[in-house]
C-alpha cells in the first residue's frame, strides 16, 4: 500500500512540477521579453534624445558667426579650439569639421581616413548614422554650416565600443548585455563572439550564446545611405531571467519532498492500521478452518474493529455449534446420557487401561422389565419421563462409573474394578433392589423392575464389542430366570445365543416365504367324545432342520417381535380354516402376551372375523396367566373388548404360574385349560389327583368350562372323567393334524383314536 500510494503520489509530483517548470519558464519568457521590449523602447528613447542634444550643440556653433568666418577664412587655429570646446561641452570623443572640398580638421588623425568618405556620403537631410570603419563602429551626428550655402559639417563621432556599451547597460533597469555587431560579407551579424541570422527580426527571439540561451532583441543602426552596417544586440540571459524563480522552484522542490514523506509515513501508518488487522483476521480464519479458534484483538472502533469483533463472535458460535453437534453426536438426546458410539470408545479406553493396569473391568447391561408395555399402556410421554428418571437414579448409584444409554430402555454401565472385584456385583444388586420399588414418573406410578447382565475384562471378552456382547447374553439369561435379577456371563450362554440368532434368521426367511402351517388338535367332550372343537398349533417345516417345534421358535419370535407379524397370520389362518367346518365347531387360537397387548389386536381380530365370516363365539382366543405379569388394567381392557365381541377366552397353562386363581376372580373366563403336568400324573399322583378335582371344582363354581390337556392314556381319561372334567385334548385322541385331516375327521365324526 506504501509503495503504490507513495508511487502513485511521486508520479502527479513529477508531473506538477514538470507543469510548474513549463509555467516559470513560460512566465519568465513573457516578463523577459517584456522587459527587453521595455529596455530596446527606452533605447530607442534615448537614441533620438542623444541625437537631439548633440545635433542641438553642433547647430548653435555651426550658426555662429564666428566660427563660420573662421571656416571661411580657413582660421584653422579657432576652428580647432572652437571643435574641442565643443567636444567638451557635448560630452563626445570625436568633434570635427568637414569641408565641402573633403578637407577634415580636428581630431582626424585619431578616426583614420576611411572617415571622409563615410562623411561625404551622408545625405544631406539624414544626420544621424552609424558606420562601421576597419573593426570599429561610430555613431555620427553632424550640423551643416551654412554661409549662406552650405560650406562644410560639423560633425560629432561618437565610438560605439566596450565601454560605450557599459554606459548604455547602465541605463536599463534589468541586467542587459548590450553589444554592436556587424555585417559580414555574407550578411549575417557578427562580432567575433557572437553571430547572428541575417534575417533576424525586431522581436524578441531566443538565442544561443557561449554563455547559454538568451533572450535577446536587435536594433539594425542605419548607415549614411539608409542601410544598416551595424546593428545594436540587447541580450538578456535566460539564467538571469528563471532567477527569480529560482526560490520558488526550490520551495516547490522542497514542500513535494516534504509532501512525499509525509505521504509515505501517511500511507505506512494507514496501510498499517487497516493490514496489519486483517492479517490478524486472515490468520484467525485460517485457524477457525483448522478447528481452532482464537480471539482478534480490537484495536479500533472504526470499520475494521466491527469487522474483528463480528468475526470473533462468527468463530464463537460456530465453536458453540461444533461443540453442540459433537455432544448430540455422542449423547443421548433424551436423557443427555453418552450414547452407544460413545459408551464403546470410552469402553475401549478402560479395556486398554484394564490390559496396562492388570486390571479387570465391569460391563453391566440392563434394561427395565416390561418397559414396551410400559410404552403402550401409558403413552410415550411417560415412558419418556421414566427413562429420563432411570437415567438420573442410575448416575446417582453409578458411583462415578461411566452410564450410558444404548437405546430403548437399554444401559450401560462401565464399572473399573480396579482391584476391588466385587464392585460390580454391588452395583448390580443395588440397581435391581432400587428398581424393584415402584418409580415415579409424569404423576404415574409405576411398578418396573430392571434385569441386569454383566461381563468381565478380560475373563469375557478382550475387546469392547465382545464384552458389550456377552453382557448382552447375561442380560438375556437373568431376563429368561425371571425379571428383577442379574446374572454373569457364561460360555454357554454363548452357544444358546447363536442358536437363536439363526432360528431368528431362518423365522424372518420362513414367515416372507410363507413356510409356516398350523396343525389342529381335536377338543373332544369327555362324555361321548364328541369333537367340540380344535386348537389351531403353529408347525415350522424347516426345510434343512425339519420340524422345529413351537417351544423352540415361539420365544424366539416373541423376543424379537415377529410374533405379532406371525400371530396375525395364525388368526387369520384358523379363522379361514374353521369356517369351512360345521357350525358347532370352535377354533382356538393361542395368542402370546406380546401380541395380546399389541395396540391393534382387537382390530385384528375383527378383520379375521369378519374376512373369514366365522361367527365370533366359535372362535376361542388362548392365553396364558403371563399377559397379567405387566398389570391387570390393559389385559382386563382388551378381555371385555373380546367379550363384548361375542369371542370367547380360555385361561391356558391353568396352575403353572403362581397366583392363577387370583386371576380367575378379576375375569370371568370362558374356559380353563388344565396344564399337562397335571394331567400326566393324574392316574398316578394321588396330589395331582387333587389338584385337578379342586380345578375342576373352582371352575365349576364359577361357571366355567375346562379342558384337560395332553390326556395321552385311558387311566388318565378315566380319572378326568370321573373328575367331572367337561372336554379333553390329547394324544390319546388325535395328534394334531392339518387343516385337510381334519376336516376329514369332522366329516367322518370319527377320531382316530390311538390304539
Ligand atoms: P399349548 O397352547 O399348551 O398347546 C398344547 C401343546 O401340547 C401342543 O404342543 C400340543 O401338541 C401338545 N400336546 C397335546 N396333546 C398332547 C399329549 O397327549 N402329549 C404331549 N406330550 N403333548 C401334547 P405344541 O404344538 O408343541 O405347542 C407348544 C406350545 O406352543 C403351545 O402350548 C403354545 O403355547 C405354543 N403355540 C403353539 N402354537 C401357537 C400359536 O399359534 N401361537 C402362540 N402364541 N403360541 C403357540
Ligand atoms: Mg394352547
Ligand atoms: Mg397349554
Amino acid at each position: 500500500m506504501t509503495v503504490l500510494y507513495a508511487g502513485l503520489f511521486t508520479i502527479g509530483l513529477i508531473a506538477l512540477s514538470i507543469f510548474a517548470q513549463v509555467m516559470i519558464e513560460r512566465s519568465a519568457r513573457n516578463s523577459a521579453t517584456d522587459e527587453l521590449a521595455t529596455s530596446a523602447s527606452v533605447y530607442d528613447r534615448l537614441w533620438q534624445e542623444r541625437e537631439r542634444s548633440l545635433a542641438g550643440a553642433a547647430d548653435v556653433v555651426a550658426r555662429d558667426f564666428g566660427f563660420r568666418s573662421a571656416v571661411a577664412s580657413n582660421d584653422n587655429g579657432t576652428i580647432e579650439s572652437s571643435l574641442e570646446s565643443l567636444r567638451t561641452r557635448a560630452g563626445v570623443p570625436h568633434a570635427l569639421l568637414v569641408t565641402n572640398e573633403g578637407a577634415v580638421i580636428g581630431d582626424a588623425g585619431k578616426m583614420g581616413s576611411g572617415l571622409t568618405g563615410i562623411v561625404g556620403g551622408l545625405q544631406s537631410d539624414r544626420r544621424d548614422a552609424v558606420v562601421a570603419v576597419g573593426n570599429r563602429v561610430y555613431r555620427i551626428v553632424t550640423a551643416p554650416i551654412m554661409a549662406p550655402n552650405e560650406i562644410g559639417r560639423i560633425v560629432f563621432a561618437v565610438p560605439l565600443d566596450a565601454s560605450e556599451m557599459r554606459g548604455l547597460e547602465k541605463l536599463f533597469a534589468i541586467p542587459l548585455t548590450a553589444e554592436i555587431l556587424t555585417r559580414t560579407r555574407t550578411g549575417a551579424w557578427s562580432n567575433g563572439r557572437l553571430t547572428l541570422p541575417a534575417d533576424i527580426g525586431p522581436a524578441v527571439t531566443n538565442i544561443t550564446t557561449p554563455a547559454g540561451p538568451s533572450f535577446a532583441i536587435v536594433r539594425p543602426l542605419a548607415a549614411p545611405n539608409g542601410a544598416a552596417q551595424a546593428a545594436l544586440v540587447l541580450r538578456y540571459p535566460m539564467a538571469r531571467a528563471m532567477q527569480s524563480y529560482r526560490s520558488i522552484q526550490l520551495g516547490l522542490v522542497v514542500a513535494g519532498l516534504a509532501w512525499l514523506v509525509m505521504i509515505v509515513i501517511g500511507t505506512g501508518r494507514l496501510a498499517s492500521g487497516i493490514a496489519r488487522p486483517i492479517a490478524a483476521l486472515d490468520d484467525a480464519a485460517r485457524r477457525l478452518e483448522q478447528g481452532d479458534r482464537y480471539e482478534v484483538p480490537i484495536e479500533s472502533q472504526d470499520e475494521v474493529g466491527r469487522l474483528a469483533l463480528s468475526f470473533n463472535r462468527m468463530s464463537l458460535g460456530i465453536k458453540q455449534r461444533e461443540q453442540r453437534i459433537s455432544h448430540l453426536a455422542f449423547h443421548d438426546g433424551l436423557t443427555d446420557l453418552p450414547n452407544r458410539v460413545f459408551f464403546q470408545q470410552s469402553l475401549d479406553q478402560a479395556v486398554a487401561r484394564g490390559r496396562r493396569l492388570h486390571e479387570q473391568v465391569g460391563v453391566l447391561c440392563l434394561d427395565l422389565d416390561g418397559f414396551k408395555s410400559i410404552n403402550d399402556t401409558f403413552g410415550h410421554p411417560v415412558g419418556d419421563a421414566l427413562l429420563r428418571h432411570v437415567a438420573q437414579r442410575l448416575l446417582q448409584i453409578a458411583d462415578g462409573a461411566m452410564v450410558a444409554r444404548l437405546g430403548g430402555d437399554e444401559f450401560a454401565i462401565i464399572v473399573p474394578e480396579a482391584g476391588d472385584l466385587c464392585r460390580s456385583r454391588r452395583l448390580a444388586q443395588a440397581i435391581v433392589d432400587i428398581f424393584s420399588q415402584p418409580l415415579q414418573a409424569e404423576d404415574q406410578t409405576i411398578a418396573t423392575g430392571s434385569s441386569i447382565g454383566i461381563s468381565m475384562y478380560p475373563a469375557d471378552g478382550r475387546d469392547a464389542a465382545t464384552l458389550l456382547k456377552n453382557a448382552d447374553l447375561a442380560l438375556y439369561r437373568a431376563k429368561q430366570d425371571g425379571r428383577g435379577k442379574f446374572r454373569f456371563f457364561e460360555q454357554s450362554l454363548d452357544e444358546a445365543a447363536r442358536k437363536r440368532r439363526q432360528i431368528e434368521t431362518d423365522l424372518r426367511v420362513a414367515i416372507h416365504n410363507g413356510q409356516l402351517q398350523l396343525a389342529f388338535q381335536p377338543i373332544v367332550t369327555s362324555q361321548g367324545e364328541i369333537i367340540k372343537g380344535f386348537e389351531a398349533l403353529l408347525r415350522w417345516p424347516h426345510p434343512e432342520r425339519g420340524m422345529i417345534p413351537p417351544v423352540e421358535f415361539i420365544p424366539v419370535a416373541e423376543e424379537t417381535g415377529l410374533i405379532i407379524q406371525v400371530g396375525e397370520w395364525v388368526m387369520h389362518e384358523a379363522c379361514r380354516v374353521a369356517a369351512t367346518w360345521p357350525e358347532h365347531v370352535r377354533v382356538a387360537v393361542n395368542v402370546s402376551p406380546l401380541q395380546f397387548r399389541a395396540q391393534g389386536f382387537g382390530s385384528i381380530v375383527l378383520q379375521a372375523l369378519s374376512a373369514s365370516g366365522l361367527a365370533p363365539n366359535r372362535l376361542e382366543i388362548e392365553i396364558t396367566e403371563s399377559v397379567f405379569l405387566e398389570g391387570e388394567t390393559g389385559v382386563l381392557q382388551i378381555l371385555h373388548m373380546l367379550r363384548a365381541l361375542g369371542v370367547r377366552v380360555a385361561l391356558d397353562d391353568f396352575g403353572t404360574g403362581y397366583s392363577s386363581l387370583s386371576y380367575l376372580r378379576s375375569f370371568p373366563f370362558d374356559k380353563i385349560k388344565i396344564d399337562r403336568s397335571f394331567v400326566t400324573n393324574v392316574a398316578s399322583d394321588v396330589s395331582a389327583a387333587a389338584i385337578v378335582k379342586a380345578i375342576v371344582d373352582l371352575a365349576t363354581a364359577l361357571s366355567m368350562e375346562t379342558t384337560a390337556e395332553g390326556v395321552e392314556d385311558e387311566s388318565q381319561y378315566a380319572q378326568l372323567q370321573a373328575h367331572g372334567c367337561s372336554t379333553l385334548q390329547g394324544y390319546l385322541f388325535s395328534r394334531p393334524i392339518d387343516a385337510m385331516a381334519a376336516a376329514h375327521m369332522l366329516a367322518s365324526n370319527k377320531i382316530a383314536r390311538a390304539a
